[in-house]
């Protein structure tokens, strides 16, 4: 049986999480779920899954005897329990750093679909994992791709690391067009099913953009050693290029479930209620460089990546800001672009010694941001 913290239980992924330990109850056990306000749908996933403790940030819920309640600012960590094997790092954006960091300081291995924590404190992650001793492995379809086609194996030698885009909602609008384009129109994305902002991050590809950071963390690797190619389909969720030629890939239909199943069971594969991908009916699977033209955010994304520090931090900040924006009507889509170059512009650097910096950082980017855009 595995012992799971779930942090960010009522979020797209969180539900996902608990979709697939409800599917393998007699592996999986639930010891603590955390949220941040959805009271409604928290109180009843306390009640079917009844773990031993339950925090959520605001406001405070109903409550069932047997179970620990927590409230408030504490919520994520006092959710990192000693009974718990694993923890699931669900939360999204900046602030799931804070939880990353406090999980590998208790020692335990996570579960992390939270990407931004890599994005802006990859160095700071990574080395206080490693001293920790404690595993980190992708929830993100593409580096469990990747991880997949590496046999689990973080340190299997490869050419390069191939992520697969969508291209997301815009894929196909001219740059006229994106011009005009709202939040209701991002929302809709052709392949999958996801939270808000993840959704407008596909959208601008600054999703893609911070996954290239995350590859570049996770693997270990240099960015010349990370490609990234349009594929539509969504079938093919990330190769592995070998030094012989060779090139691995892992497909399915796209769904989160897939990649969640097997960040708590690897090497071990069990049924995911998934049907294989029927290759017939497919007929054929496309591929193309992306445009960094109509999509400029990606290579602003990366560049700040290379550049490192606080750089990726100040992506980060001026990207949640701007997509707040965004979704509140307040600017258009190519305002994203703006509000990040904007933040970058004024940045002057710095080194991401510690939490304290990279939130210094954050802020910094927030504000330029809606300095920016007047709000
Ligand atoms: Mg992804």
């Amino acid at each position: 049986m595995k012992r799971i913290a779930l942090i960010g239980s009522t979020g797209s992924i969180g539900r996902q999480v608990l979709s697939v330990v409800r599917r393998h109850s007699d592996k999986f056990q639930i010891v603590s779920l955390s949220a941040g306000s959805n009271k409604e749908l928290f109180e009843q996933q306390v009640a079917e899954f009844r773990p031993k403790v339950a925090t959520i940030v605001s406001p405070d819920c109903e409550r069932i005897d047997g179970v620990n309640y927590s409230f408030g600012e504490n919520a994520f960590t006092d959710a990192i329990i000693n009974e718990a094997d694993v923890v699931v790092i669900a939360l999204v954006g900046f602030k799931g750093i804070i939880a990353v960091l406090d999980v590998i300081n208790k020692g335990k291995d996570i579960a992390l679909a939270n990407k931004e924590s890599l994005v802006v404190g990859g160095s700071l992650v990574m080395k206080l994992a490693k001293e920790k001793g404690v595993k980190i492995v992708p929830i993100d379809s593409e580096h469990s791709a990747i991880w997949q086609s590496l046999d689990f194996d973080f340190n299997k030698p490869f050419k390069k690391l191939i992520l697969t885009a969508s291209g997301g909602a815009f894929r196909d609008y001219s740059e006229a067009q994106l011009k005009t384009a709202t939040a209701k129109d991002a929302l809709k994305h052709p392949n999958w099913d996801m939270g808000s902002k993840i959704t407008i991050d596909c959208a601008t590809l600054v999703n893609k953009g911070f996954e290239v950071i995350e590859a570049r963390w996770l693997y270990n690797t240099s960015f010349d050693k990370i490609d990234v190619i349009i594929h539509r389909e969504s079938i093919i969720h990330s190769m592995v290029e070998f030094i012989d030629g060779a090139t691995i890939a892992q497909m399915s239909y796209p769904t989160m479930e897939l990649p969640i199943q097997l960040a708590l069971t690897y090497p071990e594969r069990l049924d995911c209620a998934l049907e294989g991908v029927d290759f017939a009916k497919l007929k054929s699977l496309t591929f193309s460089a992306p445009d960094y033209n109509r999509f400029p955010c990606l290579k602003l994304v990366v560049d700040a990546g290379k550049q490192g520090g606080l750089y990726p931090a100040v992506v980060n900040g001026a990207n949640e800001e701007a997509v707040k924006l965004f979704l509140e009507g307040k600017i258009g889509f190519n305002g994203i672009y703006e509000g990040i170059s904007c933040a970058l512009e004024k940045f002057t650097g710095g080194v991401a010694s510690d939490y304290e910096s990279l939130s210094q950082a954050d802020k910094f980017a927030r504000s330029a941001v809606k300095e920016r855009f007047g709000v």
